[in-house]
């Protein structure tokens, strides 16, 4: 029986990176994955694919749109769908073959195979029996369906099918206007659908500050999409198109037709075929695996990481787990700061996120000040033509250190790694320091310094 120090169930960025973090303090370690690529939901079916059809499809619309404001004319532009398919695909493929080629120079061994657990010290592979001194659960999740709806990947979509869905439907239906539904909803809406999200809470992307997720819908709907908000989708009928049942939540009726619907409601860890409850590890009602904060479950020597254990489901934070896990397998004592863990909407605007929000500071009783500044006062903004947003800092009132940052606008998610380096540094300070002009970061000056109202441009 082959046996390692480490081996790491999956290659999404909790996995891969673990395993590649493992190697490098020198201990011998193997990635198992049950796809036939690396990389995991991020690299293959995430973050990657739908980050080049954003990308794609908002290149098309901008200079199908504004062009003429930039003097571009592109009025008889068109595009071709099969083609932004292959340039996903080999941005997929390229990336893949990178981690090979990292698992290739750190050692790490790499085994094709779904794994599943036959003692809590030996994990089978098919027909090959491994033992390891840790193991490290990295197995992810897969999109949740609704009990009435299941995919079919022809008219009832989850992000996988939606992202290589073969032609662009003319009506599609997004149930769930969070990160995930308002990201494909906007790559559709630009390469011609008609989008129309029906979503539970009050207001899309509920996680985010509020200002940021009214900022975004009012943007998003002057770009042609459409909101049913405080809408709940009862049923299904799939006879001819898609036609949902919803009912609003002043009792009112309405039906939705459309060609597909993309269920975008959520995500939920994967364990199956684990046999995680033949080794006595439990779930939590919510279906995730319980650790304590050094990633253990109830066996020490098995560890879990990424989407399948609490937390946002992200892959950078899928990733500094996966670094952290390896490390203690290796004996160090690392630490996360999960307050400094940014989150993203790469929709245009891009939303950006980090700290506490305004709602979070309240509950938590910290008395705070805010500054905010718009693009449509910067000067590189104003060149690009990207004017659409803000900046909101938020200080604590006594200590000044910034508590959250968050943004609307060109480039945020970008931007977004400067807020998160000032977590912890004075208004004041982060107000003083010298920024590049033109830039968008001198947004991130000017909010700092309107926060005791000497902002200069505002
Ligand atoms: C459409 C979409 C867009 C997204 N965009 C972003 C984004 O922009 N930014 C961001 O931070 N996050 C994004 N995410 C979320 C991100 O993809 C996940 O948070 C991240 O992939 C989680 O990493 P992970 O390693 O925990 O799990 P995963 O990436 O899900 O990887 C788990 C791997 O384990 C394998 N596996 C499962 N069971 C077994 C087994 N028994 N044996 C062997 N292998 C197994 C699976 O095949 C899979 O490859 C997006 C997700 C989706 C769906």
């Amino acid at each position: 029986m082959e046996e390692y120090d480490v081996v790491v169930i999956g290659s999404g960025p909790a996995g891969y990176v673990a395993a590649i973090r493992a190697a490098q303090l020198g201990l011998k370690a193997a990635c198992i994955e049950k796809r036939q690529t690396l990389g995991g939901t991020c690299l293959n079916v995430g973050c990657i694919p739908s980050k080049t059809l954003l990308h794609s499809s908002e290149m098309y619309s901008k200079v199908k749109k504004e062009g003429k404001h930039l003097g571009i004319l592109g009025e008889s532009l068109s595009f071709d769908w099969d083609l932004m398919q292959s340039r996903k695909n080999k941005v997929i493929q390229g990336l893949g073959l990178g981690i090979e080629g990292l698992f290739k120079k750190n050692k790490v061994v790499k085994i094709i195979g779904e794994a599943s657990f036959k003692t809590p010290h030996v994990l089978k592979v098919g027909d090959q029996e491994i033992s390891s001194r840790f193991f490290i659960i990295a197995t992810g999740s897969e999109p949740t369906p609704l009990p009435f709806l299941p995919f079919d990947e022809q008219k009832v979509l989850s992000s996988t099918g939606a992202l290589s869905i073969a032609t662009i439907p003319k009506h599609l239906a997004v149930i769930g206007a969070g990160v995930i539904g308002v990201e494909l909803g906007s790559v559709f809406q630009r390469l011609g659908s008609q989008v129309t999200f029906v979503e539970f809470m009050d207001r899309i992307c509920p996680q985010f500050d509020t200002a940021l997720s009214i900022s975004l819908q009012e943007s998003l709907t002057k770009q042609g999409m459409e909101f049913l908000l405080s809408s709940k989708v009862e049923s299904a009928d799939l006879t001819s198109g898609v036609e949902l049942s919803i009912t609003a939540k002043d009792g009112s009726l309405k039906k939705l037709k459309a060609d597909a619907v993309l269920v975008a409601v959520g995500r939920r860890a994967f364990t199956k075929n684990l046999n995680l409850d033949k080794i006595g590890i439990a779930l939590t009602p919510q279906g995730l695996i319980p650790v304590d904060s050094n990633f253990k479950t109830s066996h020490p020597h098995i560890l879990a990481i990424g989407d399948v254990v609490d937390g946002p489901m992200l892959a950078h934070k899928a990733s500094e787990e996966g670094v952290a896990a390896a490390e203690l397998c290796a004996g160090l004592s690392p630490s996360l700061e999960y307050f400094k863990i940014p989150n993203v909407i790469y929709t245009y605007p891009e939303v950006a996120s980090v700290g506490f929000t305004e709602v979070e500071l309240t509950q938590r009783g910290i008395s705070f000040v805010s500054g905010s500044y718009p693009f449509k006062n910067n000067s590189r903004a104003k060149c690009t033509g990207e004017e659409d947003g803000f900046v909101k800092i938020l200080a604590d009132k006594t200590s000044d250190r910034i508590l959250g940052v968050h943004m609307i606008g060109p480039h945020a998610s970008e931007l977004i790694s400067a807020g998160a380096l000032s977590l912890g540094q004075t208004s004041d300070h982060i107000g003083h320091l010298c920024y590049a002009h033109p830039t968008l970061s001198e947004s991130m000056k000017e909010a700092a310094l309107a926060i005791h109202k000497k902002a200069i441009h505002k």
